[in-house]
């Protein structure tokens, strides 16, 4: 079972995604965090991978499939995995469905996040994370704050989270992901999910929106539920 979580930078895939994956017993898969992890790391891939984030643009598109297709095929996934932040351009998204195809298997679900602009660029512009679990941090009312409080991480602002590189990104994704929403659309997979509610509301509505796609996977969604 693949789930894409597809939405703006901001929209809220990173903070739900991880949950979401563990409790429906997938793998979770964030491009973002495994270029992350290669530029600390100083792989070659991270020093490429870099020079594209630092400017808020996407790594190649051949690059990045290559990095999916690896870490697919690693221990973990054999059930599947929750996509967060992949795919981002036509070409990625048509590549993994072909993918997929030859393996016998399809995408389940493609959740689309919603969140106004002006929203975005508020979140990204405020946000610090944790260096360690990814947790996100709102700069003004987390301030006193100088590690996570779930891991003890250290508390970050990402280069690309700076104001001028926030412009950028939003740029790109409408642009290079947006026209995903209606390639999704005309295969009947895409379901809509408001991410400006409360994060606890968003993953309620995230689980509904699953056992809609899904309507035989029971596990974990049983508090899932449209809002009261
Ligand atoms: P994210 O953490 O998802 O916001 O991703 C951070 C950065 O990693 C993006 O701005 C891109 O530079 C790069 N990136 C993440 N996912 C992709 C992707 N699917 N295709 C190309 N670049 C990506």
């Amino acid at each position: 079972m693949y789930i894409i979580l597809l939405g703006p930078p901001g929209a809220g895939k990173g903070t739900q995604a991880g949950g979401l994956a563990k409790d429906l017993g997938l793998a979770h898969v964030s491009t973002g965090d495994l270029f992350r992890g290669n530029v600390n790391g100083g792989t070659a891939l991270g020093k490429l991978a870099k020079s594209y984030m630092d400017r808020g643009l996407l790594v190649p598109d051949d690059v990045t499939i290559q990095m999916v297709r690896d870490r697919l095929l690693e221990s973990g996934v054999e059930r599947g995995a929750v996509l967060d932040g992949f795919p981002r351009t036509l070409q990625q998204a048509r590549s993994f469905d072909r993918a997929l195809v030859g393996d016998g298997q399809r995408i389940s679900c493609v959740i689309n996040l919603q969140v106004q602009t002006p929203e975005l660029v508020r979140r990204l512009s405020s946000r610090w994370i944790c260096r360690e679990c990814q947790t996100p941090y709102k700069a003004v009312e987390d301030m006193h704050l100088e590690r996570c409080t779930k891991c003890g991480g250290v508390l970050y602002q990402r280069d690309d989270d700076r104001p001028e590189t926030v412009a950028k990104r939003l740029d790109v994704y409408f642009t290079m992901t947006q026209p995903l929403i209606a390639y999704f659309e005309s295969q009947g997979k895409l379901v809509a999910v408001d991410g400006q509610q409360s994060i606890e509301q968003v993953r309620r509505d995230l689980k509904y929106a699953i056992r809609r796609c899904v309507p035989d996977f029971g596990v974990g969604v049983a508090d899932a539920g449209p809002r009261a």
